[in-house]
């Protein structure tokens, strides 16, 4: 088809600008809602290129829309961009390809959109590892008008569709009354022992809990001196499902997890929320469908395993329930112990693996793009499927 054609070669004249953005903000790593210098550089390329650019939409800073395209558009496509880092592991997750990719397909379409009466946008997405900056772009109604989501992730494989857990972050906070361990200790209230309590319930609560769900957590507190009973103690948990109302029904149940730990060392228990929800993946397989045609066309290799497995939780699933998307992975190297949250994945996504990953990827998105733009019959299979699954 003339226009993917034409989309392969505008990406393969923007290599340079491409890579080197990419590698740009892998050698500016910065932590979630942090990301000043990434997201600058991002809006100056793409305002260089005569994109129409918000910064700090849905009330974060280092969020941004930047779109192009006609005034009445009959498709608009949105290509997500994130560029968050890991502490201490810099771009260990690689976030740069996806900012890269995600402004090159927009880049490559870009000349053509007049003809195809197209609209693109590109979606700056801060904070995907701690906190669900998606979460808040999909609350102020960002996505209202688009019909397509699409982000490329850096992955060991190159699959097509990958399952996400909906979650919920807690932190649990015991206050109790201290007191000299061994002089006083009948005058004291341990915050700690409610803290393992509270483990221990959930540890027997767990034996019961379906397939899919994963809690599991950490102590943040507990304690100064072991001769000082701890006045104070607290944790964090993340409770999984693929299922919203299970998770509900797990939160109830951790919750009262924590209360009877709180009553059995007659603690008082403070319980907060953390972040936003995040929702389950739902991956529309029509659209999956053309990325996986599109990839495999450029020769890429598409190794799909069951979806369901070494899953964990992305704000792309809030994105997924409001316009259908897709989140496929590329492989970075073709090492299949090099996985993401590794300093060797992070060396990897700054190097001559990341420049590929970031060309193919651009390339799948973008043709991918063309055929909503040129196909009214797929456009509609797309959203008939979001609105029936
Ligand atoms: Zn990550
Ligand atoms: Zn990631």
């Amino acid at each position: 088809m003339p226009f993917k054609d034409e989309v392969i070669s505008t990406v393969d004249r923007l290599k340079r600008t491409l890579n080197t953005t990419s590698r740009f903000v892998h050698l500016h790593p910065e932590l979630a809602y942090e990301e000043r210098e990434s997201a600058h550089y991002l809006t100056t390329l793409l305002k260089t290129h005569h994109f129409e650019v918000v910064e700090g939409v849905g009330g974060l800073p280092t969020a941004f829309v930047a779109t192009a395209g006609v005034e009445q558009p009959s498709t608009t496509v949105a290509f997500l961009a994130e560029y968050d880092a890991l502490p201490s592991l810099g771009h260990a997750c690689g976030h740069n390809l996806i900012a890269a990719s995600s402004v090159g397909a927009a880049l490559a379409v870009q000349p053509f959109l007049s003809a195809l009466g197209g609209r693109v946008q590109v979606v700056g997405c801060p904070a995907e590892e701690k906190g669900g900056g998606k979460i808040a772009l999909v609350n102020a109604g960002l996505f209202a008008d688009i019909d397509a989501a699409l982000l490329v992730h850096p992955s060991n494989r190159t699959e097509i569709f990958k399952s996400a857990l909906a979650m919920r972050a807690l932190r649990v906070e015991f206050f109790g009354k201290a007191s000299h361990a061994a002089a006083a200790p009948h005058l004291g209230v341990n915050a700690l022992d409610a803290v393992i309590l509270a483990f221990t319930n959930l540890n027997a609560f767990r034996q019961q809990l379906r397939g899919d769900a994963r809690i599991h957590g950490i102590i943040t507190d507990g304690g100064r001196a072991p001769n000082i009973i701890p006045d104070y103690a607290a944790a964090r948990f993340c409770i999984r499902s693929f299922d919203l109302d299970y998770l509900h029904d797990l939160q109830r149940r951790a919750v009262a997890c924590f209360e009877a730990a709180a009553t059995a060392t007659g603690a008082t228990v403070a319980i907060h929320e953390e972040g936003e929800e995040y929702h389950a993946m739902k991956s529309n397989r029509t659209l999956g469908a053309l990325f996986r045609a599109n990839l495999e066309a450029l020769g890429e290799r598409v190794e799909q395993t069951p979806e369901d497995q070494e899953t964990g939780s992305t704000d792309v699933g809030n994105v997924s329930q409001v316009v259908p998307t897709i989140h496929p992975t590329i492989a970075l190297t073709d090492r299949p112990d090099v996985a993401c949250h590794s300093a060797a994945f992070a060396e990897a996504a700054g190097g001559p693996p990341g420049d590929r990953a970031v060309l193919l990827a651009a390339k799948a998105l973008a043709m991918t793009a063309i055929d909503l733009f040129t196909d009214p019959t797929a456009r509609q299979q797309v959203r008939e499927e979001f609105l029936r699954v």
